[in-house]
């Protein structure tokens, strides 16, 4: 079984997710007392968050490629960050080691493909509907991503920041994220991506009318994947 490099912390309600679902998985798969063979560096995200708000991506990507390298020299075998905004900075963090990183946005083109998907509404952080940080990515792959518009996207972002990070779940807010849901389905979209690692923590499969695929599941999974890989 390889290694998995986990980064992190942002927010460690999620993290603590890919850490169960990663361990479930193998022992799934495995049986009995198997467990994931992984290596979690976890970060401050007071920082983080702090240097998003302020668009200090550099600063921001040198932690994150300095947890990395730290991930690399402890013996992991590749890494995956544990969020989706934080996909933004891959390239400075993929500069700074040798092994390879799990990129979220391929996990979750792969099951997107299984379901035959061409148009997809993106629900996330702001920085992750608005800026390009994996969409062209996923439009390459002939996918098209809708994105709420722009009152949807402060809410759906100050939900995610004041509550879902800091482990809180309330039913108005999953009452608006299903009504963004809605919306996006009248648009078109055949699925929507949960492409914020906490968003399945308040929306649930059984919550919408269209497939949804969490980011957070999707790649746990698919680092499992890459462990068992001969
Ligand atoms: N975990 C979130 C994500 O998947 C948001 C936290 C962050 O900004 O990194 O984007």
């Amino acid at each position: 079984m390889k290694t998995i490099g986990l980064i992190g912390g942002m927010s460690w309600e999620s993290s603590k997710e890919y850490y169960r679902i990663i361990n479930e998985e193998v022992k799934n798969r495995l049986g009995g007392l198997h467990s994931a063979q992984c290596i979690l560096f976890s970060v401050d995200f007071a920082e983080i968050e702090r240097y998003q708000a302020n668009g200090e991506w550099d600063r921001a990507g040198a932690v994150l490629a300095n947890a990395a390298s730290s991930l690399e020299k402890a013996g992991a075998d590749y890494i995956v960050i544990c969020t989706n905004t934080m996909h933004k900075v891959v390239s400075e963090i993929e500069a700074n080691i040798t092994i390879p990183v799990l990129h979220i946005a391929d996990a979750t083109v792969k099951q997107m493909q299984e379901f035959h998907i061409k148009k997809v509404g993106l629900l996330g952080t702001k920085y992750t509907m608005v800026e390009d940080i994996y969409t062209s990515r996923i439009e390459a792959c002939g996918i098209k991503v809708l994105i709420p518009d722009r009152e949807e996207i402060d809410r759906l972002n100050d939900i995610i920041f004041k509550e879902l990070c800091l482990g809180t779940v309330k039913q108005d807010s999953k009452e608006f994220y299903q009504k963004v849901i809605r919306n996006l389905v009248d648009r078109g979209a055949e699925g929507i991506i949960l492409g914020c690692t906490e968003i399945g923590l308040l929306v649930k499969p059984e919550d919408a009318e269209v497939p949804l695929f969490d980011t957070a599941v999707l790649h746990a999974i698919e680092a499992v994947n890459l462990a068992m890989e001969e």
